[in-house]
């Protein structure tokens, strides 16, 4: 079976998720547990959580549907010591959060080596800042999602994913969420060569690794490294992958989320979306 969401709002409270994500017809949804432009959160209160997992059995969006989406200022392969420090701190806090409302999955962009460290050093920074991460939690798993290379974000090949799991002690507890505008913005054709990329990302990472999709089309040209997402259909991605998606049983059990520009159109893309699959 698939399941389609989208990363709602939570204004008023992490526990206005599930609903928002009702309202549109999803049974899957993302979230940001937290401010996502902001490193000091509030707690959240045992108010919240209740709330959240209520409304979540109310809505019928189940847990293992939920993948929630860290801070952006997090980098976990920061090159200095003091960003890397908090950079940490901030996201076993996420994970905790996380842990606190029954969210299994943390989605995040693996970092970047701010062009001051090498790529390598990089990579084994955040596989060992996702190590002390995964140690200082029980429940949560650490998904890592693929970039599509802009600036000196790593995570933008499937080698260098894999090579971030491959330095993961419990792996387990580590998984990958595949964004289709990244992929086809980062160089990986998923419009002329849908089967060989997936062919690809299996043998260098592994389908039992891939814990979500974000499904967004893209602004920007094949290959342009540039993070522009785009409506489903509108983009230069085209509708014909998110066709296949929804045909593959490859892409079922595990959240599929839009990150789409424009939210007013979202049930629509839903609708769409689960019409293929219906197929
Ligand atoms: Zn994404
Ligand atoms: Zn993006």
């Amino acid at each position: 079976m698939k399941y389609i969401g989208a990363h709602v709002s939570t204004k008023g409270g992490v526990e206005n998720a599930p609903f928002n994500a009702h309202e549109i017809g999803a049974n899957a949804l993302a979230l940001f547990t937290k401010n996502q432009r902001q490193w000091a959160a509030k707690p959240l209160t045992n108010q919240n959580i209740e709330l959240f997992k209520e409304n979540c059995q109310k809505y019928g969006i189940n847990q293992d549907q939920i993948l929630a989406h860290d801070s952006y200022l997090i980098n976990l392969g920061h090159p200095e010591s003091q960003g890397l420090e908090k950079s940490r701190k901030a996201f076993v806090d996420e994970m905790q959060r996380c842990e606190q409302l029954g969210i299994k999955m943390l989605n995040f962009h693996p970092g970047s080596h701010l062009k001051k460290i090498s790529q390598e050093k990089c990579l084994k920074t955040i596989s060992d800042s996702i190590n002390l991460s995964l140690d200082m939690t029980t429940q949560v798993t650490a998904v890592i999602e693929n970039t599509a290379g802009q600036g000196s974000n790593m995570g933008f090949t499937f080698e260098q994913i894999a090579a971030i799991i491959d330095n993961i002690k419990d792996k387990t507890r580590v998984g990958v969420c595949i964004d289709t505008c990244h992929a086809f913005s980062a160089g990986y054709d998923l419009k002329d060569r849908f089967n060989k990329t997936w062919q690809e990302f299996d043998k260098i990472i592994g389908f039992k690794y891939l814990k979500g999709m974000h499904l967004n089309d893209s602004k920007k040209a094949f290959s342009s490294r540039v993070d522009r997402h785009e409506s489903i259909g509108k983009g230069t991605l085209g509708i014909e992958v998110f066709r296949q998606i929804m045909l593959d049983s490859r892409f079922d059990n595990s959240p599929l989320i839009l990150e789409t520009p424009n939210s007013d159109i979202w049930a629509q893309e839903i609708a769409l979306l689960k019409g293929f699959a219906d197929n």
